[in-house]
């Protein structure tokens, strides 16, 4: 890649990840260039980021109409016909929830390298994704730190890792017994301790899910048995995740807990880029680093979701699909905190898998996931 500007096309570029994205990239012009951005939801931080980065690809959910005051010299592409542009080079998907799923199959199919940050499209289509890519010769550069952290640590190994050891901040409820989450708030939720992110994947942190979910994706991404991935709480978010190796060496990445260092090793990758921006951790203001076993009793979405894994077919789809639901039905104040997980189970214990699932039977099962949720929670079986 040296000397070659890359080109980039960022999908989700008004969420968290998609503004830090963007932020690394504009350090970098002689590196990185814009090529392609895609956003949903934000339409005047979309057209400050094209009057910005002026990308060639432009899309606003739903039609053309919506980007017109936006200025010219673009094209409007929709996010799967833009994952698969022959002119990009790197696609970041950076959207949240199973709206990934289709166009990272469509970066898949075309062989790009794909900076992924969303977890749920790779976990409820692991399989399929991962045979793509490799079928194509892509390759996925994981965004999501633990994952970044293990990648990082598995450079210039040559066997595969005695355990991959994920650590989790373990949110803001970390201590808490299971009486005293029935009554927490979605904005108690919302605040996380240590990192910055979107609202989906701060509750997801909150149940512990988010850790089940990134379980799955390493079992995905480095290829290593469910036995042999490990989560450790490690409130200070300090030290990313870990990797232990034939020999009882272990590895850890440590950094300060700032997303756009691993988006940047994501888009630099073989190299490191020195941004000044990034803050370097303070070892005079580190007292000390913990490190304990999660609680499985009061946060049960993570052996739910690990079970999900295991059991693999269609399972890791419902789980995500409901997970969806269940935290917007949370957010929105019409389930307990504590009912996420109840209805996460209620709906797992009540799908028939699909054997050798296509990418169309995750669609169907996604939908069907999603329907049964809110039947269940409109029926008040939870309460
Ligand atoms: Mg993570």
């Amino acid at each position: 890649m040296t000397g070659k500007i890359k080109q980039i096309a960022i999908l989700g570029s008004t969420g968290s990840i998609g503004r830090q994205t963007l932020d690394v990239i504009r350090n970098f012009p002689n590196r990185f260039r814009v090529l392609g951005l895609a956003a949903g939801k934000n339409k005047e931080l979309l057209a400050r980021q094209v009057g910005e980065f002026k990308p060639d690809l432009v899309y606003f959910q739903g039609d053309k109409a919506k980007i017109a005051g936006m200025g010219s010299g673009f094209e409007f592409m929709p996010p799967e016909e833009m994952a698969g542009h022959p002119r990009v080079d790197t696609v970041v998907i950076a959207t949240s929830g199973i709206s990934g799923l289709l166009p990272l199959m469509a970066a898949a199919r075309s062989g790009k390298e794909i900076a992924l940050a969303n977890k749920e499209a790779l976990v409820a289509a692991g399989s399929i994704i991962t045979s793509e890519v490799k079928t194509n010769r892509g390759r996925i550069l994981p965004v999501d730190s633990e994952h970044s952290a293990i990648w990082q640590c598995l450079r210039g190994e040559n066997k595969k890792p005695a355990r991959l050891i994920l650590t989790a901040s373990g949110g803001p409820f970390l201590h808490y017994s299971r009486e005293k989450l029935r009554d927490v708030s979605p904005d108690e939720a919302l605040k996380h301790p240590s990192w910055q992110m979107g609202r989906k994947i701060t509750i997801d942190s909150a149940t512990l899910m988010n850790k089940g979910l990134e379980v799955i994706e390493a079992h995905h991404l480095f290829g290593t048995p469910f036995a042999k991935i490990e989560v450790m709480i490690h409130p200070e978010s300090i030290v990313h995740s870990l990797v232990e190796f034939a020999d009882g060496s272990i590895k850890a990445q440590l950094s300060y807990p700032d997303m756009r260092l691993p988006v940047q090793y994501a888009l630099s990758y073989p190299d490191r880029l020195d941004n000044r921006h990034i803050p370097r951790l303070k070892w005079d203001q580190i007292k000390s680093l913990n490190f304990a076993p999660p609680d499985t009793v009061s946060f049960p979405c993570l052996e739910m979701a690990i079970e999900a894994g295991k059991r693999g077919e269609t399972y890791p789809a419902v789980l995500c699909a409901t997970d969806e639901v269940a935290v917007d039905l949370f957010i929105s104040r019409r389930i307990k905190f504590t009912g996420i997980a109840h209805l996460v189970e209620k709906v797992l214990e009540m799908h028939r898998a699909v054997q050798s699932p296509t990418l169309n039977d995750i669609i169907e099962c996604d939908a069907w996931a999603r329907e049964t949720a809110l039947s269940l929670a409109d029926s008040n079986v939870l309460c």
